[in-house]
Parts: C-alpha cells; sequence; structure tokens
C-alpha cells in the first residue's frame, strides 16, 4: 500500500500539470472527455477521427427507414460551451518517450494522461470477396449505402432481391434481420410494386444466434424472428462472396444484398505501438484501466468482463474521468469493478428481448425499455431538450418511408426510365 501511495504521489506530481488528451469520439472518449470538463483543472483535447458522435444501436434504423440524425450527433454541438479543444484528426504517432500524440495532418499534442477510446473496425477475417461485395452498419455512410442499395434495387429491378442476408446472429444481425422485412415491404407498397414474400436469411455460425446470451433468450428471439419471415441458419460458415452469391458450407445462396455484421477486431493503433495484447487482441489493462503508467485503455479496446458495449465505454469514460480528478487531488485512485449491462435486444417493429440481471422481459415490453435505453443514450451526451427531440424524431421517421424524399428515384421511377 506503501509503494502504491508513493507511486499515486509520483504521478500526480505529473498529473498536476493537468494536459489530458483523449483519442476517439465515441462513447467512451466523449464521455471522459465530458465528466473532466466538469473540472476548470484539466487541459483537455479530444482528438476525433470523425466530426460526428456516432450512436451504433440505431444504425439499424438507419438502414431501415430512420434518418442519418438518429446515428449522428456533431461534436461541436456536444462541447459547445465546453472546456475541451476538439481537433478533427486521426491519431497516428504515440511518442511514449516525449509523451506525444502526433495527427494525421502532423499536429503534435503533449499530455500527461492519454485516454485511448479508439473503438474496433470490420474484421472480414479474409473471406475473399467479402470486402467487396457485403454492405455494412459499422458507420452511417454504411446504413445509407446499404438503405439506399435496398431503394434502388426495387426502382431498377421492380422486384425484391432473391434472398436478404444478414451474416451474423450477433445483436446487431438479430436487430437488421427483424427489421428488413417490415421494411421491404413498406417500400415496395410505396412503389406499388406487387406483394411478394420477403425472403431474409440469417447466417450464424455458433449452433444458435445470440451465442452469448442465455439459450432461453436466443430460443424466444430466434422464435420470433421466424414469425417475422426470418429464415435463420445456425451451425453455417461463410467461405466466398461473389457480385450475385454467397458461399456457405459449400452451397450458394443467391443474393445481391449481403449485410456483414459478424466481425469486428481492436483498432491498429494498439498493434502499431506494440501494446500487450490478450488473446481476443483487446488490450490488457490494470486494475485503474491503464495499459501502463499514464495511458488509459476504455471501452471497446480495453480487456474487460463486459468490453464491446456502449454502457460498459460509457462506465469507463466516467470512471478514468474520476479517477484522474482523485490524482489531481492527491487522492488514491479507486479499483475498476466491472458493472454487468442490460442487453436489449430489438428483433423486429415493437418487439425486443431484453436481459436485466436474472430478469427477462420479452415483446412490446421489451421494446420500450428500449426506446428508453435511447433516450438515456441521447440525454447522455446532450442537454435535455436536445435529447428529447432527437427521441421524438426517432418515431416520426419510423413512421415515413425515406424514399418518398429521393426526389432523384421517384421521377426515374414515375417517367418509366428505370
Ligand atoms: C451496429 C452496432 C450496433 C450496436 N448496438 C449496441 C447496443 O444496442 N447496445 C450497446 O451497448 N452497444 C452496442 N454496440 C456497441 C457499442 O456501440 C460500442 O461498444 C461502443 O461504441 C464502444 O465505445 P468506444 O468509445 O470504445 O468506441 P466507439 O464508440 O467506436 O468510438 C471510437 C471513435 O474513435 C474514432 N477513431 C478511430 N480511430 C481513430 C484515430 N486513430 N484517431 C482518432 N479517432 C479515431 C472512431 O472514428 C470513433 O468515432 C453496437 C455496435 C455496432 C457497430
Amino acid at each position: 500500500m506503501i509503494t502504491y501511495l508513493k507511486e499515486a504521489k509520483r504521478k500526480n506530481v505529473i498529473l498536476s500539470k493537468r494536459k489530458i488528451v483523449i483519442i476517439g469520439g465515441g462513447f467512451g472518449g466523449v464521455k471522459a472527455a465530458l465528466e473532466l470538463a466538469k473540472d476548470s483543472n484539466f487541459d483537455i483535447t479530444l482528438i476525433s477521427a470523425n466530426s460526428d458522435f456516432r450512436i451504433y444501436s440505431t444504425l439499424y434504423r438507419v438502414a431501415t427507414g430512420g434518418s442519418m440524425k438518429l446515428a449522428s450527433v456533431p461534436l461541436e454541438e456536444i462541447f459547445t460551451n465546453r472546456n475541451v479543444k476538439l481537433v478533427i484528426d486521426t491519431a497516428k504517432e504515440l511518442n511514449r518517450e516525449n509523451t506525444t500524440i502526433k495527427t494525421g495532418n502532423g499536429q503534435i499534442f503533449t499530455y500527461h494522461a492519454l485516454v485511448c477510446a479508439l473503438g474496433v473496425t470490420t474484421n472480414y477475417f479474409g473471406i475473399k470477396g467479402l470486402e467487396e461485395f457485403s454492405y455494412g452498419i459499422k458507420s452511417p455512410e454504411e446504413a445509407n449505402a446499404l438503405k439506399d442499395h435496398l431503394h434502388k434495387q426495387l426502382i431498377t429491378d421492380g422486384k425484391t432481391d432473391i434472398s436478404y442476408v444478414v451474416v451474423g446472429g450477433g445483436p446487431t444481425g438479430v436487430e437488421l434481420a427483424g427489421a428488413l422485412p417490415d421494411y421491404v415491404k413498406k417500400i415496395c407498397k410505396h412503389h406499388g410494386l406487387p406483394k411478394r414474400k420477403i425472403h431474409v436469411d440469417l447466417v450464424e455460425s455458433s449452433s444458435r444466434i445470440l451465442p452469448r446470451m442465455p439459450k432461453d433468450i436466443s430460443f424466444r428471439v430466434k422464435h420470433h424472428l421466424k414469425k417475422s419471415g426470418v429464415h435463420v441458419m445456425t451451425n453455417k460458415t461463410v467461405q466466398a462472396q461473389t457480385a450475385d452469391a454467397l458461399m456457405v458450407n459449400n452451397k450458394p445462396i443467391r443474393s445481391h444484398t449481403v449485410v456483414w455484421t459478424a466481425g469486428v477486431t481492436n483498432n491498429p493503433f494498439f498493434t502499431d505501438h506494440n501494446f500487450q495484447l490478450a488473446a481476443n487482441r483487446k488490450v490488457r489493462v490494470d486494475q485503474f484501466l491503464q495499459a501502463e503508467p499514464g495511458i488509459y485503455v476504455i471501452g471497446d479496446n480495453a480487456d474487460t468482463p463486459y468490453s464491446g458495449m456502449a454502457q460498459v465505454a460509457i462506465e469507463d469514460g466516467k470512471f478514468v474521468a474520476e479517477n484522474l480528478k482523485r490524482i489531481t487531488k492527491g487522492e488514491a485512485p479507486l479499483p475498476y469493478i466491472a458493472k454487468k449491462p442490460i442487453y436489449v435486444m430489438p428483433a423486429g417493429p415493437r418487439w425486443a428481448a431484453v436481459l436485466w440481471g436474472k430478469v427477462r422481459i420479452h415483446g412490446i415490453l421489451g421494446w420500450w425499455l428500449r426506446r428508453a435505453a435511447d433516450f438515456m443514450a441521447y440525454r447522455d451526451y446532450e442537454p435535455w431538450h436536445m435529447a428529447i427531440r432527437r427521441w421524438m424524431a426517432e418515431d416520426e421517421e419510423e413512421e415515413s418511408c425515406s424514399i418518398c424524399n429521393d426526389k432523384l428515384s421517384r421521377v426515374l421511377y414515375e417517367s418509366g426510365s428505370v
């Protein structure tokens, strides 16, 4: 303990300069910046590759008719009148000796404590054709590209795809597969296309969807997806993709719409800078979420028990900010205690499964809990009035079909040019 306090005291001397550099403007990084900004003793720089804060849990809605507004909040808006210097740039080089971060544009920032919250990137596991031909919903741009594709395909072909394939039976794949049949029907109706059966395949390599959830939840969700017209395929491995088919267990599934949600990997920044990685490629951290003295790694990047969820990244951001404040005041930092998240998984319109400790909730009540969670996510980053407006906009968007606003497509379709 004495050694530990001596060490804390030593760090305190360094941290008294209070220059905190945060890299990554997502759930963890933005939360850490907001919490630190409440204390005027810190000089905070947030370096983010994107100019907006992205709410990934709403991306499946963007892909199925919702507005981009739902998933993207300008960082400028979040940090108006806050004690945070916002830098829209990519963190490229970490110089441990000089304690600096150099960005893609060549700017150099000195830190006394560095917080890394860079999120994960898509992993195609080297499967041939996937990167070229599949769609994704890992960013608002990807979600919008998928939505555009769904519209254009219906307009140009005048019929639905043979099959809409979602690969990955985790929460993201389940959300999207559940929402697709209803949305495709909606846009068909809008264009007066004949009613057809919409075929959605959900492909999962494990023996059940939601393999990290208890079995009864997997079973319930699978049952609900089936009722909504989703064909759940388990124990199926994707081998390759071409322009018009996906090879699964040596058989082709004919489709021009394959969405890959089955793999992410840690940000390459950590291998590039020789961080110590666990077997899952996340960064090993100590009880204070430090990868090494003065360098904190949080959210999806850290090898913590429930890493990979927004709630965890938010808690990590708060935790690190609190400890930095404590250290600056000369107090001992507190050890990290991982909190079990609440799992809320929508699987179609107005239906969600919830796992809250030992409690399970399914159906419309689950869906309302999801809506409440969405609101909390907005409220965590925006003032009440803005969070309420964004949250209310979700319902308005859901009722409308976004192709109604796509003037070019409408003109082409109505003139018979396509
Ligand atoms: C489609 C989808 C749906 C999801 N749904 C849910 C859900 O319902 N519930 C839930 O709890 N979790 C959900 N998650 C997971 C959740 O979004 C993540 O766990 C959370 O975003 C992690 O926060 P983070 O701060 O670690 O990383 P992120 O939020 O990913 O933020 C990282 C940020 O760093 C930026 N960045 C990357 N590299 C650099 C660099 N070199 N320099 C500067 N900036 C950089 C990125 O652009 C990004 O803005 C979902 C994820 C996805 C993809």
